[in-house]
């Protein structure tokens, strides 16, 4: 399969900055995108109370947000949730959902996962939908088993876009990051699941995400069935986030 030449990058801030920051590193992003501009999809995933400042710094570039998470109801009593239509309202296009963080420490199972993605595309926002193994599942020869029943629960049944973010939870966060071959052996496996079971298989992207940075950016983004790449430590600096960019 020929590889996408657009490739789709994506930013996830996590629980990081202040609003005099979040409105430096998009300005710091605006300007990049004037000076570099880039034909690859960039989205930006700042914290909830930093998305309307980042989407008006942004404004007038290429450059989308997203948030990092949804609830999986429209409107109504869920006190401290953040419906998609809200999201879609700010000007976000896309939603991350089913992080290995909200997986880890909020208990959010694939179903959630499944149905949070159902309904960001009834608030036509593009799901982001994050699946990976821990370090104990890879250590027990089990990424495949677990990555497969992570697709079957979390992906969406109805054919609409989305993107699927391939994050091994031993390479968040850590320094760590899968090697060529295992991102390639996971990759594949993942196109081939969505070549047995989904129609759009050929469109959907398949990122990696996992300690990507400048570096390593360049190898990763040239491997067969790596569509993008989801970078949560190295997008707080607008100049290792923009050396990530121009490595596609
Ligand atoms: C992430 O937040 O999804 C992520 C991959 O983080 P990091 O790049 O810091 O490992």
């Amino acid at each position: 399969m020929a590889q996408k030449s657009k490739k789709l990058i994506v930013g996830n801030w996590k629980m990081n900055g202040t609003q005099e920051f979040a409105r430096d590193l998009a300005a710091d992003l605006a300007e990049k995108w004037y000076v570099t501009p880039s034909d690859h999809q960039i989205v930006i995933c700042p914290p909830f109370p930093y998305l309307s400042i980042t989407l008006n710094r942004l404004f007038g570039t290429e450059i989308a947000c997203g948030a990092q998470d949804c609830s999986i109801q429209e409107k109504g009593a869920y006190t401290g949730e953040v419906s998609a239509f809200m999201l879609k309202d700010i000007g976000c296009n896309f939603v991350i959902v089913g992080h290995s963080e909200r997986r880890q420490y909020h208990h959010v199972t694939s179903e959630l996962v499944r149905q949070k993605a159902e309904i960001a595309f009834k608030a036509d926002l593009i799901p982001i939908i994050c699946i990976g193994e821990t370090l104990s599942d890879r250590e027990g020869q089990r990424t495949l088993e677990i990555l497969e029943e992570q697709l079957k629960e979390s992906m969406p049944l109805s054919d609409q876009d989305f993107t699927i973010a391939y994050e091994p939870v031993w390479a968040i966060g850590t320094g760590k990051t899968a090697t060529s071959k295992e991102v390639l052996e996971v990759h594949a496996f993942i196109r081939s699941w969505l070549q047995k079971n989904r129609k759009k298989a050929a469109d959907t992207p398949i990122l990696y995400g996992g300690s990507v940075n400048e570096q390593n950016a360049k190898e990763i983004l040239s491997l067969e069935n790596v569509d993008g790449v989801l970078v949560g430590g190295a997008s707080l600096k607008a100049e290792s986030f923009w050396q990530i960019i121009q490595s596609a």
